[in-house]
């Protein structure tokens, strides 16, 4: 079984930060993507909060342009799903496909996946008109009439995005204000696209074969009414994407990883950056921020606990 210094398990942000920061530092490497490297950012339509892009920059562009960096790098690539992870004294053992390889850290950056509404046919309508991917689908609604459900940065950011494509969008959310940057909510206000329909839920997504309709309740007022609608779009947040923790790790109350300020877990020699661990604000920002620090910190305990690394 062959032993890396570091197997970074997720190839978004904070993996790719955490493969440049301890590749530069020498130490040996693998790193466990099972797509291609950019996580979130390949669906995301722009990114205009990265500094360094006064103008925005194409979520695909970005992760390119991280790819590109680690490319001059020598490291162990893995295309494939990571499906155990078998924490050890001196190194941590990893399943990868059917291959087993150890690291005296694991860094784990495997981000979030979207949360679906649960609604009873919401599953089934999934590919006939019920997405969550503005990016991925919103083509397929051109002058079409969607609803998005959601109050977060997600909603209304691809609300925004959605609306250059669509004749109508629907934001349906359940609450009068809105948790999404102030920016998002004065754009979204002023859309001629838009309608929000605010202390709202979605109750019934209506449509066998292909989504019809959604089933709306005022939450305040009780009142109910059908909207008819060729998709819907749901971005009601997030949950941890990946099953193969160790059970000895600590998770929050919804599933993400606990760490400390250096992104180290309760285990010695396993970190967790991004998108997976518990923390208020996810972004690529914070994603890089966190991917730093936990190299940083993995770099420490190589040298700590084995004197030079490798
Ligand atoms: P989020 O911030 O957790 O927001 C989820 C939204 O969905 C909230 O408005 C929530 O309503 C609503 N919601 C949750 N469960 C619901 C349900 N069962 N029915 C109806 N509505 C429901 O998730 P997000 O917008 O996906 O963002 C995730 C993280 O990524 C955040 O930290 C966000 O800032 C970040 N992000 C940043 C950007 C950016 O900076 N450009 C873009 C996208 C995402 P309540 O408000 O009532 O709880």
């Amino acid at each position: 079984m062959k032993t890396y210094d570091a197997v970074i398990i997720g190839g978004g942000p904070a993996g790719m930060t955490a493969a440049l920061y301890m590749l530069r530092a020498e130490a040996s490497v693998a790193f466990v993507e099972k797509l291609s490297p950019g996580g979130q950012m390949l669906m995301t339509h722009k990114i205009d909060n990265y500094p360094g892009y006064p103008d925005g920059v194409e979520g695909w562009k970005l992760a390119d342009a991280m790819a590109a960096h680690l490319d001059k790098y020598n490291l162990d690539r893995y295309n494939d799903e990571v499906n155990c992870i078998e924490p050890g004294e001196e190194a941590h053992r990893v399943r990868v496909g059917q291959e087993w390889i150890a690291g005296k850290t694991v860094i784990l950056c495997t981000g979030a996946k979207y949360r679906p509404l649960g609604l009873p046919n919401e599953k089934h309508l999934v590919g006939k008109g019920v997405s969550y991917c503005a990016l991925c689908d919103g083509n397929f609604f051109r002058d079409q009439v969607v609803a998005v459900v959601g109050g977060g940065d997600s909603a209304l950011e691809e609300s925004l995005y959605l609306a250059k494509l669509v004749k109508k969008l629907y934001l349906v959310h359940r609450r009068e204000d809105f948790r999404a940057q102030k920016c998002y909510q004065d754009s979204c206000a002023v859309n001629p696209v838009i309608q929000i329909v605010r202390s709202s839920i979605v109750t019934a997504i209506t449509g066998q074969d292909k989504v019809e309709g959604v089933v709306v309740e005022n939450v305040k007022t009780g009142e109910i009414k059908e909207i008819e609608v060729d998709g819907v779009f749901i971005f009601v947040g997030y949950q941890p994407h990946g099953d193969f923790f160790p059970p000895e790790i600590d998770q929050d109350a919804q599933g993400f990883i606990m760490t400390g300020p250096d992104m180290s877990t309760n285990i010695p020699g396993l970190y967790a950056a991004g998108d997976i661990r518990s923390k208020h604000c996810r972004q690529v920002t914070t994603a890089v921020g966190d991917g730093a620090c936990a190299a940083h910190a993995a770099i420490a305990y190589l040298e700590k606990k084995f004197g030079a690394k490798g």
